[in-house]
């Protein structure tokens, strides 16, 4: 009889921390590519040959690698999972020199219940290995030239000439052809997906894509991550250890969810105004993990981005899900203090920038924000949090996130608020300015007051606080600040 694997996980620990810490497009994308090439299960599978295969009850993620082998009676586990890692953290080791990498491993029936039951718990308490890039054997080595990091080991031809560089940064060495040559990267995936010219090669490129309104010369950062989905698999795991059917749900549903990733992004980037105009891929995926994305893009597209992106998300994974859910739902209900499952939804998080900003901060910038979707919502709906460091600067913003049901109706459709939005973009940007200011200064009845003199009062009506004599519309729950930032980046229709 089965008694089941011994399932060893690795993953690489800051990933976007260190994809972004060159200052380069070309970097990140090298690494990026890097990293999707080392954790792809053909390469990984060669590595662990003969100790372990490539578990096929997780899902897929770039710079994730899930292996289990079969428990056999009177194995020794542990000296097995210690030569697993060696071989697996030399081979990542050597593809990605400057990186961080842990592993955690446990055993039973299935990855399902091993995943909630063991795995999270000792990545809770710590009880990781871990492995760090090699420190210096001579402390005092020049550093680096391109990330200021690691200390230089070698001469690299650069476009502007030779450099000392170190390990990592010979690695990000590479043209924008050499990385995204196959479609293992998530750059390369998306194109060879979406079927377009190749994005530009360097982030001003990338921002002179914009319209002309925009200045050509902002980017947006745009941080998704999926809503949910440890509640989701923690139920299936536990209803699951009395349903068979239900076990054998989580490899498919995991897949499902990474394809349902891989297919958002793809449509959200097959239908930006500027993709259709121009037949050229126009957003640069950095991380594209099982529910969790970061992309680059102008910052004119971004609204349009990251709405679709979220609708589709929600509408592939509610199809995925819904029998599951169904059947979940049934076994649940009469069982107390178990509320009844929402299908799991993503958030997102913006962060608009001039060009010139590093990724690095961006990155981290956009992920807070996203938390704070998700904190404000308690991860029940799809949500959007924003902020714009060049008209607000790098401080926490002062308004709430915005759930996505107030933008966007399902299958594209305008909401209140987003006609209320399309009109407030008419107002011109320095009077939408002047408005912000008064409403910082003085609040929505001084900003109130300055629209009226200026003949924009209708265009700001929808976002003013109720009156007790009317209904509050829906757009007032956005409020005038949000709706201020809002428009600033929202699409002329
Ligand atoms: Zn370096």
């Amino acid at each position: 009889m089965s008694q089941g694997y011994v399932y060893v996980d690795f993953g690489a620990v800051r990933i976007q921390q260190y994809l972004t810490r060159t200052p380069e497009l070309r970097g990140h994308r090298a690494a990026s590519n890097s990293l999707a090439r080392a954790t792809a299960d053909a390469a990984i599978q060669e590595v662990v040959e003969g100790l372990a295969e490539v578990n096929p009850e997780a899902g897929k993620a770039d710079g994730v690698v899930s292996l289990r082998f079969p428990v056999e009676a009177g194995d020794e586990r542990e000296g097995r999972v210690r030569r697993l890692q060696d071989l697996v953290f030399a081979h990542l080791r050597k593809a990605l020199p400057g990186a961080e990498f842990h592993s955690i491993w446990g055993a039973g029936e299935s990855y399902l219940a091993v995943h909630a039951h063991i795995l999270q718990l000792k990545v809770r308490h710590g009880q990781v290995r871990h492995d760090l890039p090699p420190t210096a054997e001579f402390p005092l080595a020049a550093p680096c030239r391109m990330c200021h990091t690691d200390p230089a080991v070698g001469v690299e031809p650069l476009p502007d000439g030779s450099q000392m560089l170190c390990l990592d940064c010979s690695m990000r060495n590479v043209t924008r052809r050499q990385a995204v040559a196959d479609d293992r990267s998530p750059e390369g995936r998306l194109l060879r997906g979406v079927g377009l010219a190749p994005a530009p090669d360097e982030f001003t490129d990338l921002a002179a894509l914009g319209s002309m309104p925009s200045g050509r010369n902002h980017l947006a950062t745009v941080a998704v991550d999926g809503n949910a989905f440890g509640v989701f698999f923690k139920a299936l795991a536990d209803e699951g250890s009395r349903d068979e059917e239900l076990r054998t749900a989580k490899a498919e549903i995991s897949s499902a969810l990474s394809d349902a990733t891989r297919a958002a992004l793809e449509t959200a980037t097959l239908e930006l105004p500027l993709t259709v105009e121009r037949e050229q891929l126009c957003v640069v995926p950095h991380v594209v993990g099982g529910d969790d994305v970061l992309v680059s893009l102008p910052a004119d597209q971004a609204w349009w981005f990251t709405l679709t992106f979220l609708e589709e998300f929600g509408r592939l994974v509610r199809e995925a899900t819904a029998e599951v859910l169904d059947k979940l739902n049934k076994l649940r209900a009469g069982q107390p203090g178990l509320p009844e499952l929402e299908p799991p939804t993503a958030s997102a998080g913006v962060v608009f920038a001039h060009v010139r900003h590093p990724l690095s901060l961006l990155a981290e910038s956009a992920g807070q924000r996203l938390s704070e979707a998700k904190r404000v919502f308690g991860g029940r709906q799809a949500s959007v949090q924003w902020l714009d460091l060049t008209a607000d600067g790098p401080e926490a913003p002062a308004h709430l996130p915005v759930a996505l049901s107030v933008l966007r109706s399902e299958g594209r459709g305008q909401t209140p608020a987003a006609v209320a939005l399309s009109r407030l973009v008419k107002v011109p940007a320095n009077h939408r300015a002047r408005l912000t200011e008064a409403l910082r200064g003085g609040g929505p009845l001084t900003a109130a007051a300055i629209a009226d003199r200026v003949g924009h009062l209708d265009a700001i009506r929808p976002f003013l606080p109720p009156s007790p004599r009317h209904d509050q519309p829906p757009a007032a729950r956005i409020g005038l600040g949000a709706a201020l930032g809002l428009a600033r980046w929202w699409p002329c229709a």
